[in-house]
């Protein structure tokens, strides 16, 4: 979308393309992976999704909810960088507005931070509200987690041994194969932690306790990681996605919906 001219871009919506938003973080992944692995990620599953359907990827909103200890390693560490909440849900919902008063009907968010789903939720539900007030009911918007659209068998396959949790999966071997595909000269290996999986307590406490969390960042040990698992976890989230949007977006008229 960022390199179309706005006659282009209305053009590709006039004709049905669906527009893809991929939202992230900024948030550390460890010593061997970069701070912006999850708009990154989500990016380029938006990307790879668009040529497999009509649509346009938007540029990545490349900030988030706040990382917390249990899932993300919390924010304490330099380069992590996330919204309140509010602020969060409140930008998205101008993001959407944006593009659907562009003439977008068919919007998809597509999230690569775990702590993000609910403030999206959010926002897409304060979208669709008003937009039915303003006579708008048109607009459809499919929110969906790129990680979430594939086999976890694929990780057993690649990895055997015990199946990986994919609750901890920060920094681990699931996005430090996806990076070593798509990202590989921006990974280190030989600064992958070489801790066992980290096991937290099942609350929280505010303020956190920080040294909860491993130095290192990571939550649990990237080092059976792969480009060759990387790119079947990418493909099938891809895919997952095509078949997603496919079904969703159906052209009117096609009596299967
Ligand atoms: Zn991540
Ligand atoms: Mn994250």
């Amino acid at each position: 979308m960022a390199h179309l001219s706005w006659r282009a871009h209305a053009d590709r919506i006039a004709d049905g393309a669906v527009v893809l938003l991929p939202v992230g973080a900024l948030e550390q992944h460890g010593r061997h992976l970069p701070l912006g692995v999850d708009y990154m990620l989500a990016e380029a599953v938006a990307l790879a999704t668009a040529e497999h359907i009509d649509a346009v990827v938007a540029p990545p909103f490349v900030y988030g909810y706040k990382s917390q200890l249990r899932t993300g390693g919390g924010p304490q560490f330099p380069g992590t960088v996330g919204l309140d909440g509010h602020s969060l849900s409140s930008a998205i919902v101008d993001v959407l507005r944006g593009l659907a008063r562009g003439g977008a009907n068919k919007l998809a968010i597509i999230d690569g931070h775990y702590e993000n789903q609910m403030f999206l939720t959010e926002a897409c539900d304060l979208a669709i509200r008003e937009f039915r007030q303003s006579g708008r009911e048109g607009v459809k918007i499919v929110q969906a987690r790129y990680f979430e659209q594939f086999d976890e068998a694929i990780l057993e396959r690649h990895v055997g041994g015990p199946p990986l949790d994919l609750a901890y999966e920060h920094a681990g071997v699931f996005e430090t194969s996806l990076c070593l595909h798509l990202f590989g000269d921006l990974v280190d290996m030989d600064a992958a932690p070489e801790q066992a999986f980290k096991e937290f307590p099942s609350y929280d406490c505010h303020p956190p306790h920080d040294d909860w969390v491993p130095a290192t960042g990571a939550l649990s040990n990237p080092h059976r990681a792969t480009a060759a698992l990387g790119r079947e976890i990418f493909d099938a989230c891809v895919q997952g996605m095509v078949r997603i949007l496919e079904a969703e977006f159906r052209p009117e008229g096609d009596g299967s919906n």
